[in-house]
């Protein structure tokens, strides 16, 4: 079983100067790499991983900038990952085909053809493996003060880096990738645990939760004294200042320069400080939705057996007028954070047919509003005309999921 950590690192000047030329490298490699596939396709020749890497360690001496360091780890990683881009590419096509003909199912999402990576857009990060048992370390240091610090080792030659915190769980490293982001640089671990690994606590198969996802807030069908009103909200307020925050800065940029007058390809200074702080607003709005979404999503995963949810179809609901709203209700993280949760924990998460009435129920007699009767967005409470019942309307949707999860609702929609 894998583990995935992510932290933030501090390299020195010189190693961020080593990581930005590993980041461009892995690009350059990535690219030469799928420039000589498709052109040993079209020549008839084999396209296999180490043959392209073969043919590529040939003439390296002259297409490789001879002042600058670079490591063979990146070099490696960046053509694995070109090899496999392909092998996505052909196993969806190949699942479409066997579709179409009717002796499948339709593959989830859509792989495109592998595309060159732009100079602009994608030197942004870089992969090293694990090759022997050096080329990955985390070493420990006290300072003279005391205090403890875990660093970073990639590679033989270089500066160790500091981390933020030490790693979280105990294993052999598999890989790491190093990234840059809003002028901050980050460390992506991938740990294969140790056999025996065990969880923490254990669940109790008889608890049931259904949970409503609506604009901003969570509802679920408990009201415990943590989930007050049984709803959880995203922290708002502070989300709306950075929001803001970065429609200002839209402002400002589209005023900009994004060239500047002496350098070509260079954007202007004032350009590129105006843009580091609009993607330092939206990194800090992810960090202060992801710390919600994470606490909420392990909370429910730890306390809840079967977990009822509701299958919205985020990627279409996205492109109509809402969706910006949508998008930022974390729908699609949502479930995404659940899925893989409910792996690990052992949890059974339901997700109710598309076509669930989840509004439309009455969650006390099971009548089901229809055509007229219908509630809109507006109406906020559900009364049901059947047993005079009034309940929030999401709480109600909340309760319905939790039926259908539990099975109590066998209706086929
Ligand atoms: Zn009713």
């Amino acid at each position: 079983m894998y583990a995935g950590q992510k932290i933030q690192i501090y390299p020195n000047k010189t190693m961020q100067k080593q990581l930005q030329d590993w980041f461009h490298y892995a690009r350059f490699c990535y690219n030469k790499a799928l420039d000589l596939r498709n052109q040993r396709y079209k020549d008839g020749l084999s396209t296999s991983y180490y043959d392209i890497n073969n043919a590529m360690k040939v003439d390296k001496p002259l297409w490789q900038d001879s002042t600058k360091r670079y490591s063979s780890n990146v070099f490696d990683k960046a053509v694995k990952n070109m090899d496999q881009a392909w092998k996505n590419y052909f196993n969806y096509f190949n699942k479409l085909k066997l579709a179409k003909e009717g002796k499948g199912k339709y593959p989830g999402n859509k792989v495109g053809k592998p595309r060159f990576k732009s100079r602009r857009l994608h030197s942004t990060q870089c992969t090293i493996y694990r090759k022997n048992d050096y080329s990955i370390k985390i070493t420990s240091r006290i300072s003279k003060t005391g205090k403890k610090s875990s660093w970073l080792h990639v590679v033989n030659g270089f500066y160790d880096i500091k981390m933020a915190e030490p790693l979280a769980q105990s294993g052999k490293i598999k890989e790491v990738t190093l990234s840059r982001r809003a002028s901050k640089w980050f460390a992506s671990f991938s740990i294969e645990l140790e056999d025996g690994w065990e969880l923490p606590f254990k669940l109790d198969p008889s608890t049931v939760v259904g949970i409503d996802a609506n604009k901003m807030h969570f509802d679920i069908s408990r009201t415990d004294d943590k989930y007050k009103n049984s709803t959880v909200s995203q922290p708002v307020k502070k989300l709306e200042v950075l929001y803001r925050k970065i429609q200002h800065y839209d402002k400002l940029i589209s005023r900009k320069r994004n060239q500047s007058t002496y350098n070509f390809r260079a954007p202007s200074n004032k350009y590129n400080a105006v843009r580091i702080k609009r993607q330092r607003a939206f990194y800090k709005i992810q960090c202060i939705q992801d710390d919600f979404l994470h606490k909420f999503t392990t909370d429910i995963c730890e306390h809840y057996s079967t977990i009822g949810i509701e299958t919205l179809d985020s990627s279409n609901m996205a492109k109509t007028k809402i969706g910006k709203k949508i998008y930022r209700s974390l729908f699609y993280r949502f479930r995404m954070q659940l899925t893989y949760k409910s792996k690990i924990y052992g949890n059974n998460l339901v997700k109710a047919s598309k076509w669930f009435p989840s509004t439309q129920l009455c969650s006390e007699c099971g009548y089901r509003r229809v055509k007229e009767e219908k509630l809109d967005t507006t109406q906020r409470v559900y009364h049901c005309p059947q047993c005079g019942a009034i309940i929030n309307r999401d709480y109600n949707a909340a309760l319905n999921l939790e039926m259908y999860a539990a099975g109590d609702i066998t209706h086929d929609w």
